[in-house]
């Protein structure tokens, strides 16, 4: 079966007064992610790939330590990503988990150090890529840096929370102010309860 867009989990403008612009998700879901899906469909089509899961097509087609992945590849892992993304913003952010804050202490010493470890590999990855909060198989959390659209499902790891960190999630808000993006993502967009609820 084909690839489909998921509708966001919220309207265009829910996340407006949380710095999320309508404007961004009508480019952002609307375009970019339909442009991925659209992509992998017409990439699969009549190879070994088609009719398997996004998860499979995502770690199949990994090629550890390439300069390049393959298009399959970059498509599959857009679109994983994004499906995730959506799902790990929401209009009333809430407060963190029990469960989660302190899985998150234990690991950085603080809520306010693990922001800052997110937001600095969102702001030093260089280029296009994600910044991830992910829970390695031993339980620890760690935060994470990827180019492109490699994301954690390569390295065995589960993402508890991503973060988008191509120009096309923020410049429409943030202009070139990647950090800023990261700043109000942390504090007014995040869905904790889908963070915790990625956890083992
Ligand atoms: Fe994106």
């Amino acid at each position: 079966m084909a690839f489909t867009l998921p509708d966001l989990p919220y309207a265009h403008d829910a996340l407006a007064a949380g710095g999320m612009s309508k404007e961004t998700l009508e480019f952002h879901h609307d375009k970019h992610h339909k442009a991925y899906v659209d992509k992998l469909n017409e990439l699969v089509a009549g190879t070994e790939w088609e009719g398997k899961s996004v998860e499979d097509i995502v770690t199949g087609t990994y090629e550890k330590g390439a300069v390049a992945q393959s298009g399959i590849f970059n498509n599959a892992s857009q679109h994983w990503n994004h499906s995730q993304f959506w799902e790990m913003m929401g209009p009333n952010p809430g407060a963190m988990p029990e469960k989660l804050e302190k899985a998150i202490t234990d690991s950085f010493g603080s809520v306010d150090e693990f922001k800052k470890k997110f937001s600095e590999a969102g702001a030093g990855q260089f280029g296009s890529g994600w910044a991830w909060l992910v829970q390695n198989k031993d339980g620890s959390l760690e935060v994470t840096k990827t180019e492109n659209g490699v994301n954690p499902l390569v390295n065995g790891q589960t993402a508890l929370l991503g973060c988008d960190v191509w120009e096309h999630s923020y410049y429409i808000d943030f202009r070139n102010a990647r950090p800023k993006y990261l700043e109000n993502f942390l504090n007014k967009l995040v869905n904790w309860e889908n963070v915790a609820s990625r956890m083992a």
